[in-house]
């Protein structure tokens, strides 16, 4: 076994292991990057990229479908799923061709391979070993199923979603969270059937529940069904297609069944509790300093259990290589991770809820403010729907933003700096937000929160 050393040696190439990768090499130390796939992992090649393109792509098919409103008189054909493909594939590429020119570019010494922990800081790919006087775990992720319910055929993942050169009729979409509902939207867009179940009693069931009940309106309108409250029970396939059965009796028939009921930690079989690392059904456990049981050794991403979001894995990773530096980083604080569901219309958030608002500071100590995007004139002229639900502490900073609409997501920005700086409305209020935008909207919300509502009819 040949046996290799670095300064710092990071298993796995996605998120949380690159970002890690970039920022050491940037400090001066010297890298191994183990990868069995694609440096980019899941984020560009089987999550946040692709499906974004995809969405872009359904955004046009909309814009096409609607244009004779805004006067424009053309005419919807078909999707071409192979133009579609080769449009998020050529993204996919480009950026790939940029990650791998940018670590090539670096003291980074990319491994290819499969690797495996097999002492505190050494890691094995084929017959050779790296030892690190650091390691960073970061294995990422897979698609998780129900316990019986078996991927393959006409049952799939989002793997399988975004790889399929053809447009279904109708799908079942088993989970509402993030996934399934960007899936179900881009599947409405291009013309599918879609329906919807999930076993909580709302869709994105970990938003701010205004904000479930205005995108099930939302999803109402255009078409997209959903069950929520139910128990899948099972699933049968046959030649043309799916019966999905609940457990109250009901069935429901469909080309496909999209198996989005989360992800759950990469991690069997790798080594990681042979050599001392503390383990929770599977995730990796860390102190507030991403540092796991094992002594200079840490955990970045999906496998660290928390949001599982890819730029969250970026700042984990680049804050295990400021630690291992000794440059002794700010904690991620994991409330002020803004979120964002890219399905039309759009979520953002950031901050509390206002349940959790009110069990942190009582509910007499807490404000909140929902602004309306009637009020909003580009929401008007992009004719989207929606509000800005902000949530402050009396005499206090705003604690939490919420927001639903076409194109929030960008928004968020502001949302996030407001939150993490613990702005108050009354400052907020104070400053010029461009006219006409949606990001008035945000300007609008905190006058109406600081006592001074302008454009706001209550
Ligand atoms: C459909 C979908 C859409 C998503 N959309 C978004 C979004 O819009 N925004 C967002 O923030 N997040 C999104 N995510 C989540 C995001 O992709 C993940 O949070 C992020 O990729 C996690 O990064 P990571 O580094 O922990 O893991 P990963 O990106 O999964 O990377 C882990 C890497 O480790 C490698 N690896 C694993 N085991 C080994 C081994 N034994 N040896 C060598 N290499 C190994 C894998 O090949 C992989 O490349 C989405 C996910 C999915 C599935």
């Amino acid at each position: 076994m040949a046996e290799h050393n670095f300064d710092v040696v990071i298993l796995g190439g996605g998120s949380g292991g690159y970002a890690a990768a970039l920022r050491s090499a940037q400090l001066g130390k010297s890298v191994a990057l183990i990868e069995k796939d694609k440096l980019g992992g899941t984020c560009l090649h089987r999550g946040c990229i692709p499906t974004k393109a995809l969405l872009h792509s359904a955004e046009v098919a909309d814009v096409v479908r609607d244009s004779a409103h805004f006067g424009i008189n053309s005419q919807f054909g078909s999707i071409d799923m192979t133009t579609v493909n080769a449009y998020r594939d050529g993204i996919v590429d480009k950026l790939f061709k940029g990650l791998t020119g940018l670590v090539n570019s670096k003291n980074i010494t990319v491994v290819a391979g499969e690797g495996r922990m097999v002492g505190p800081k050494t890691v094995s790919v084929g017959a050779d070993s790296y030892t690190g006087k650091n390691l960073v775990l970061a294995s990422g992720s897979y698609s998780r199923s129900l316990p019986g319910l078996e991927i393959g055929g006409r049952v799939i993942t989002s793997e399988h979603a975004l790889q399929m050169t053809f447009v279904p009729n109708k799908v079942i979409v088993l989970g509402g969270g993030v996934i399934g509902v960007e899936f179900a939207s881009i599947w409405r867009s291009f013309g599918t059937e879609v329906t919807i179940i999930e076993g909580l009693p709302n869709l994105v069931p970990n938003e701010e529940p205004a904000i479930s009940k205005a995108l099930e309106r939302a999803f109402r309108k255009r078409g997209i069904e959903f069950k929520t409250g139910v128990r899948f029970s099972g699933v049968e396939q046959h030649e043309n297609g799916v019966v999905v059965s609940l457990e109250s009796g009901e069935r429901f028939e469909a080309e496909l069944l999209l198996v989005a009921v989360g992800r759950g930690p990469n991690t069997d079989g790798l080594g990681y509790a042979e050599n001392g690392v503390s383990m929770d059904r599977g995730y990796v456990l860390t102190n507030e300093r991403l540092e796991t049981s094992v002594p200079g050794t840490y955990a970045a991403g999906d496998i660290v259990p928390g949001l599982q979001l890819a730029h969250r894995g970026f700042q984990q990773g680049i804050f295990i290589a400021e630690e291992i530096a000794g440059l002794k980083p700010v904690t991620i604080d994991e409330n002020g991770i803004p979120k964002v569901t890219y399905c039309e219309p759009e979520i953002a958030s950031v901050g509390l809820s206002e349940a959790k608002a009110a069990e942190k500071f009582g509910a007499e100590n807490i404000s909140t403010y929902e602004y309306n995007l009637g009020g909003n004139g580009k929401s008007q002229i992009l004719g989207t729907a929606g509000f800005i639900k902000l949530i402050r502490q009396n005499n206090g900073p705003v604690v939490g933003v919420h927001m639903i609409g076409s194109r929030v997501g960008e928004q968020i920005g502001e949302g996030q700096l407001i939150v993490n700086w613990e702005a108050y409305p009354e400052d907020v209020a104070s400053l010029v937000h461009a006219h006409p935008t949606m990001n008035e909207a945000i300007g609008e919300a905190h006058l109406a929160l600081a006592g001074k509502p302008l454009h706001a009819h209550a």
